[in-house]
């Protein structure tokens, strides 16, 4: 099985910077501040940084620090560590949404390469019609994985696309469908109009459908991921999340706010641009990474 090591806090090491603060200040409560700055620098926000340092030990002892700050950050990150399951259904619909840019038609592939393993026949569906590069990339996904695809034209409309994919779908035997759908944030009421659409008209076909709606996120993008939750789930119903580039110079403290705020499932870790570079996600794994003493650089797969 291939596998890789990451690293998420290759700008700065927390464990070292946390030693810092306890080791220059005199004042516990100027430690505590400085905490406070260190992880909103981390992309913690203002309320969850707070939260993390409310209840820290008085003690000048970093490993006593870093030990509660580390149960905290579980106890926020645990409560959204969900295993992906579909429902054992006919035809499973998953809406994989987004902004451009930020992995979706990556993740799609990802997530073809996931399921396939666990012997689901997948399809792949070609929505965002607003552009045409988008089209053709989960096309070359689709070749290069050896997965079908539906797509339809250009500017067509992405509901009656993903309505005519489950009749295609069907004589084909398939389990899944991975549904690409568009990102314009920037014209949100056409956005909202677009997923309800997608959603009644999905419905008329199976009504308990999309089995999921997954938001996929860019972990560079730092607090902009907070606002793009907030969009994306008052749009429509998000059931997890997949948070993408966490192999480069992402901090990780966007997923702590991401969890303590909205507390959906985090499904997966992108960890690069291959199809198998998805990590299934763990708050221990992802916590003992935050706080490596050496940080590390990606390994290839052995
Ligand atoms: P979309 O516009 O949201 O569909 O985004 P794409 O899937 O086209 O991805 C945009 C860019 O990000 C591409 O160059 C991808 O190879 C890259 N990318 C996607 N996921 C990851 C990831 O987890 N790590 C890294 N390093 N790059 C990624």
């Amino acid at each position: 099985m291939i596998s890789c090591l990451i690293v998420w806090n290759k700008a700065t090491n927390l464990f070292k910077n946390v030693r810092n603060i306890f080791e220059k200040n005199e004042e516990f409560v100027f430690c505590v501040k400085e905490l406070e700055a260190l992880l909103i620098s981390q992309d913690v926000n203002i309320k969850t940084a707070q939260q993390l340092v409310k209840n820290l030990p008085k003690s000048k002892d970093p490993i006593v620090v870093l030990d509660h700050l580390k149960k905290e950050l579980l106890s926020i990150l645990v409560p959204c560590e969900k295993k992906f399951v579909l429902p054992d259904v006919p035809l499973a619909i998953v809406l994989v949404c987004g902004v451009n840019g930020g992995g979706k038609t990556t993740t799609l592939a990802k997530l073809s390469k996931y399921l396939t393993k666990d012997g689901k026949k997948i399809g792949l569906v070609a929505a965002d019609t607003f552009r045409a590069a988008a089209i053709d990339q989960v096309e070359v996904w689709g070749k290069w994985l050896d997965v079908p695809v539906y797509s339809g034209q250009v500017n067509g409309d992405p509901a009656s696309i993903i309505y005519q994919s489950v009749d295609w779908a069907k004589p084909l035997g398939l389990d899944v469908l991975l549904v690409d759908t568009a990102g314009r944030l920037q014209n949100k009421k056409n956005l909202m109009d677009e997923l309800a659409k997608i959603k009644r008209v999905i419905q008329k076909q199976i009504p308990e459908a999309p089995h999921e709606t997954i938001l996929v996120l860019d972990g560079t993008t730092g607090a902009n991921i907070i606002a793009q939750t907030k969009i994306f789930h008052d749009i429509t119903p998000l059931t997890g999340i997949i948070m993408t580039k966490l192999d480069g110079t992402a901090k990780g403290g966007g997923l702590v706010s991401l969890a303590s705020l909205f507390k959906l499932p985090i499904y997966f870790l992108g960890t690069g641009e291959k199809e198998t570079d998805l990590d299934v996600f763990s708050s221990q794994v992802f916590v003992e990474k935050l706080f490596a003493e050496t940080p590390f650089d990606r390994v290839e797969p052995v």
